[in-house]
């Protein structure tokens, strides 16, 4: 199968075969091992010296965790959102009782730097959060310039890091980012349940002061518990095992080559789908490496299009969310992803569109 969501993604073989392995005792020496070396390998594709913390939980926990960890009720925080997941970091803080300011852009578009600075100045709040991969509209936000924006605000940058770190440039340390997540489904081509996340100092800071109840995420309880080897409460430890056959992967490979595969992959997806005579949702310069939005051509049924895929072609595509609903569908294009994936995908859909209705352009390859 071809699976081309933009999570869960497709597994690399090891490991998935890692997984197979028996359970050992997740408070003994050998899981402290993995527990070293995966954290160890997990800060080097966050490129950090910052703590990082390995939680069982998928990558709405880590938001979750993210903010709970660093703000109080009462908080004035700036969400930046440019899509449904930048919505959800909203909802969380509310939901945790914190002063939400929301700043929304059209989705589809990037998040404006000069509109943010804007907004902070604005007001004064105690964090920005943002999402650096819009995975409901295929796009990436300039999150360098964003964080130094907020840092000229004295606001704490907090990323949704879930779809880009570990596929597309996301150093840590060299933007200064304060918090940030992300998931294991996505470009770790490991299995879903695990979230990562960073602290620098600043971060650590706000974990002192922040009054937001939290258990389970503490990540107070975190940093102890991993100073002897350990999580606080029972990891998924065959997530582990895949983990750590990947991440050996992915630094053999390299994260400079696995940016560059990425982009390439990116660029050759959008290049097939305006051949075939498709729009794309986002504008080229924002569009992301991760994942592709394409607009469903008038008059054809989206859902049609993408069970016709699934059941006749094998390809399974993702449909869009929330108000992109019928509007879009998009193509995951991170992990263990090759151009060959694309190319059986765009040959798919060129087979697939007369049959909904579209002409694929006479020009498409
Ligand atoms: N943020 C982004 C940008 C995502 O793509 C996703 C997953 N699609 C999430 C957050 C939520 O992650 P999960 O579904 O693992 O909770």
């Amino acid at each position: 199968m071809n699976l081309r969501i933009p999570g869960p993604t497709t597994c690399a073989k090891e490991a998935l075969e890692a997984m197979s392995r028996q359970m050992i005792n997740h408070r003994g020496p050998e899981f402290a091992d993995i527990l070293r070396r995966v954290t160890s390998g997990a800060q080097q594709v966050f490129q950090t010296k910052n703590d990082v913390f390995i939680l069982t939980t998928s990558g709405t926990g880590g938001m979750e965790a993210a903010v709970i960890n660093a703000l109080s009720p009462g908080d004035s925080v700036l969400c930046v959102s440019i899509g449904a997941f930048g919505d959800r970091f909203a909802q969380i803080c509310e939901t945790y009782g914190a002063k939400v300011t929301k700043l929304d852009f059209e989705w589809g578009k990037a998040a404006d730097p000069a509109a943010v600075d804007k907004a902070l100045a604005a007001g004064s709040y105690k964090a920005m959060l943002v999402t650096h991969n819009e995975t409901s509209t295929g796009v990436t936000n300039p999150l360098k310039e964003l964080a130094e924006v907020a840092r000229k605000h004295n606001a704490l940058t907090i990323v949704d890091a879930v779809s880009s770190l570990s596929a597309i440039p996301c150093p840590v340390d060299e933007w200064d980012l304060d918090i940030v997540v992300t998931g294991s489904q996505k470009g770790w081509m490991v299995p879903p349940a695990l979230a990562m996340i960073s602290l620098n100092e600043r971060g650590w800071k706000a974990y002192e002061e922040a009054k937001m109840p939290r258990f389970y995420f503490d990540l107070g309880k975190a940093k102890s518990y991993l100073e002897r080897g350990q999580t606080p409460w029972t990891p998924a430890i065959s997530v582990f095992f895949a983990m750590d056959v990947a991440l050996e992967m992915m630094l053999s490979e390299g994260l400079q080559n696995i940016f560059a595969r990425h982009a390439r992959i990116g660029a050759l997806t959008r290049r097939l789908i305006k051949e075939l005579g498709l729009e794309l949702l986002a504008d080229e310069s924002v569009a992301s490496d991760t994942v592709t939005a394409v607009k469903v051509p008038e008059g054809v049924d989206g859902r049609e299009l993408n069970r016709i895929m699934r059941e006749d072609y094998d390809t399974v595509l993702a449909g869009g969310q929330a108000a992109l609903q019928g509007k879009i569908f998009r193509i995951g294009h991170l992990g263990a992803v090759t151009e060959d994936d694309i190319v059986a995908c765009v040959d798919a859909l060129k087979k697939a569109l007369p049959r909904v209705g579209f002409a694929p352009a006479a020009a498409a390859p």
